[in-house]
């Protein structure tokens, strides 16, 4: 394989690296040796992930001498709660997981967040290495140091900071990854390109075909871009005092959409994250804060690639604006009973807020209901 590209994440005490590249998984058990020695590391994934890449990382640990042992949890939302983290974390105290064992996050957010989670709070708190297996869990969720679950109230609404040690992105387990889920992590990607970077967003609208097609030298641009700007924004607000909060572009109309459908498959996090930056940038626009022209290049974009930009597919759910709204009134992001949403005075130009008004959410929100109804009828 090439040499893979090597991005700091800039956090004193707390730095680490994330590293890019083809064929890195057949490596990681060399540059896990470098961050955490040779000691027995713990492995989490999911059943699709023990199917069809497990092998390659263990027999990597193999090669270096590292001893191993794999814990399965099963493929899905779901596996984000309370009952799955007290079994995961219940078995690796069993295994005899010691304070400085490593823990290995294989797979997507999904084991990510939980195994990070697991990892933080275990003996309070132990190494933890991502090995991201999905586009999302490439470009945003492995890096940066959110971890948690999910609870009937919410999104990620139990969790904790805990950074990686390490970050390996193996452009080539991508191949495997269905196109569905592959575009739900295009989406984090565009989102970079919207909070802060238009050149990156312009680059995407001329090579996000190429990247979704395949192309492994776009689709490393592509994370390596994401990484260093989500590292920027990490290494300047690590635990969302600020500027962090604009990495939720999309997120708090996303989080409803989610919520509404209960994480059902119906909609991917990625997919309703999507939908949420339309809106968002929509209602930027409604708002005379940003040029119509802007929200409408947002929306032509992700419809180009196929991904979801209205509620169409969502249609045979009877929402109203009420219930949404209500859902994004449960956000993280609320603070002293205000809701803090990102808008946009531009492509690249996102920025935070607690001016909206609701009517104006709930008028936007009545449109893309009705403009449903017409597209259905
Ligand atoms: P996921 O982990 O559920 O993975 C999606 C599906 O793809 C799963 O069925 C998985 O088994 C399968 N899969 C994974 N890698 C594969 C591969 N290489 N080949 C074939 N199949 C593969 O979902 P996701 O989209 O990666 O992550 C979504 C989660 O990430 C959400 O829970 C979201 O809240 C979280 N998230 C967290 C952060 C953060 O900062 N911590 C940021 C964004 C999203």
């Amino acid at each position: 394989m090439n040499v893979p590209e090597r991005l700091p994440v800039e956090l004193g005490e707390r730095s680490y690296d994330i590293l890019v590249g083809e064929g890195l998984l057949a490596l990681a058990g060399r540059h896990i040796a470098e961050v955490a020695g040779r000691r027995k590391v713990m492995i989490v994934t999911d059943e699709t992930l023990a199917e069809l890449h497990l092998a390659s990382l263990q027999r990597s640990l193999e090669s270096e001498g590292i001893a191993f042992e794999a814990f399965v949890v099963p493929a899905g939302e779901a596996t984000k709660s309370f009952s799955h983290l007290e079994k995961l974390c219940e078995r690796l105290l069993q295994a005899g997981v010691e304070r400085k064992t490593p823990l290995i996050a294989l797979g997507g957010g999904v084991v990510g967040d939980l195994t990070g989670f697991a990892s933080a709070i275990l003996l309070r708190g132990t190494p933890f290495i991502q090995i991201p297996t999905t586009l999302l869990a490439q470009v945003d969720s492995s890096v940066g140091g959110k971890t948690g679950i999910n609870t009937a109230q919410g999104k990620n609404l139990v969790g904790s900071f805990h950074q990686p040690r390490l970050v390996l992105a193996d452009t080539e387990v991508l191949t495997s990854l269905s196109r569905r889920e592959l575009l739900a992590g295009y989406a984090e990607a565009v989102k970079y390109g919207l909070i802060d970077d238009p050149a990156f967003f312009t680059w995407l609208e001329g090579h996000g075909r190429r990247l979704i097609a395949g192309d492994p030298a776009a689709r490393s641009h592509a994370i390596l871009t994401s990484c260093a700007s989500k590292a920027r924004i990490v290494a300047a607000d690590e635990r969302e005092g600020g500027v962090r909060a604009l990495l939720n572009l999309g997120h708090t109309f996303g989080h409803a959409l989610e919520a509404e459908c209960r994480y059902d498959g119906d909609l991917l996090h990625g997919e309703a994250v999507a939908i949420g930056m339309v809106l968002a940038f929509e209602l930027s626009a409604q708002l005379g804060l940003c040029p119509a022209e802007d929200a409408d290049r947002v929306r032509r974009h992700l419809a180009a690639v196929g991904l979801p930009t209205s509620f169409e597919r969502l249609a045979q759910r009877s929402w109203t604006p009420e219930v949404l709204l209500e859902h994004m009134r449960k956000d993280k992001k609320v603070a002293d009973g205000r809701m803090t949403l990102v808008l946009a005075r531009g492509i690249g130009q996102a920025f935070l807020t607690q001016e909206v008004r609701e009517e104006d959410i709930l008028q936007l929100l009545a449109e893309e209901i009705s403009q449903t109804a017409v597209i259905q009828s």
